[in-house]
């Protein structure tokens, strides 16, 4: 492998040079033209705004999602749509995918991609699921004689909307070069994890973090504010000292204190805390899977599970658990 964590900006080599013979291109094309053919399968929150960016970007999108409306909105915005995914891929040189979890993508690959996209298409599964799952379809793509990657994002339906997203990929050298163009018209930042499943496993370990550093910044301002220190004080020390995270320094879950975050508009909009919630069930199913001993992750993972689904805060921005852990908090207003 070229490089563990490679980020957009950096050289990339031509990918023709690396993928196998079938995928040599055809002489003429340019490396663009070579995936002008794109399915797009679930367009959803973030897969909308994606697909979007790809059909502005002069991409021929073939849309495909189970929901109409979904489909009619994909079609306003410059898609064609198909019938079913297995249409969808027919005549794709790439084919994208947004989907809930580990069992939608599963279903969508065996039934309707692999055997039935062309040979030599470019698979890319942007979703965030479980690693296991994102391995065993790469591992059937792949016996399929398809290059694939895992390439969740970290960003919400705003990044997915303005093409800023970051990519995080799994899959071999020649994989990624082929998925890296496509990707990089829908992102910020596309960076190389490491063999297939590398992507969702950086993710979730990222979302891990972020959820116990979310949470202990919740606590520590409900006990400094008991203890009586002013909170946008207590902001410009702590910002600049020891205790500094993200999740202190550009989240602050306190509204009026630090930059403007989902606080100052009622925890609406932002990271959803029943996906918070998603993703740290995915990670402590990770921790066990590997024998990881995660206490912080555990406990995130208990307090979202009772902010999001027992005290039903779940569709409120996942900084909005301060209310739960402050205890001036009655129910998500
Ligand atoms: P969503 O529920 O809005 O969209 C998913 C879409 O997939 C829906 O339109 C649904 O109809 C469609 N779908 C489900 N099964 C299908 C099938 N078999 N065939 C075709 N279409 C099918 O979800 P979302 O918010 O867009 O999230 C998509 C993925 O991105 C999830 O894995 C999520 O965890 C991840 N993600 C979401 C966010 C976010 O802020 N929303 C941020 C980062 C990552």
């Amino acid at each position: 492998m070229r490089s563990m964590v490679e980020e957009s900006t950096g050289a990339v080599p031509d990918p023709s040079v690396s993928a196998s013979r079938r995928h040599l291109p055809v002489p003429g094309r340019s490396k663009e033209s070579e995936m002008a053919r794109v399915a797009f399968i679930g367009l959803g929150n973030m897969g909308g705004g994606m697909a979007a960016n790809l059909a502005k970007a002069g991409h021929e999108v073939t849309a495909f999602d189970l929901s109409e409306d979904a489909l009619a909105r994909a079609e306003s915005r410059g898609a064609s749509r198909a019938a079913s995914a297995a249409e969808a891929v027919t005549n794709a040189e790439a084919v994208v995918t947004m989907l809930p979890a580990g069992k939608h993508v599963r279903a969508v690959y065996t039934e309707s991609v692999l055997g039935k996209a062309p040979a030599g298409a470019i698979l890319m599964d942007c979703s965030t699921i479980d690693v296991g799952s994102a391995r065993a379809v790469i591992a059937d793509a792949v016996a399929a004689g398809y290059d694939m990657v895992d390439a969740p994002v970290s960003g919400g339906i705003a990044a997915a909307e303005g093409g800023t997203l970051t990519f995080m990929a799994g899959g071999t050298d020649a994989a990624f070069a082929r998925a890296r163009p496509l990707l990089e018209k829908m992102g910020k930042a596309v960076i190389h994890a490491g063999d297939a499943g590398a992507g969702q496993a950086a993710k979730i370990c990222n979302n891990m973090l972020l959820g116990a550093t979310m949470a202990a910044t919740c606590e520590t301002f409900a006990m400094a504010k008991k203890l009586g220190l002013d909170l946008q004080t207590f902001y410009d020390i702590s910002s600049k000292a020891s205790g500094q995270s993200w999740s202190m320094t550009s989240y602050c879950p306190v509204p009026g204190v630090g930059p403007e975050t989902p606080a100052d508009r009622g925890y609406e909009g932002g990271f959803a805390a029943a996906l918070m919630l998603k993703d740290l069930r995915l990670a402590m199913e990770a921790a066990q899977s590997v024998d990881a001993y995660t206490p912080m992750g555990s406990e995130a993972e208990t307090l979202y599970t009772r902010f999001a689904e027992a005290l039903g805060g779940g569709g409120k921005d996942f900084s909005a658990i301060i209310k739960m852990i402050d205890d001036s908090w009655v129910a998500p207003a």
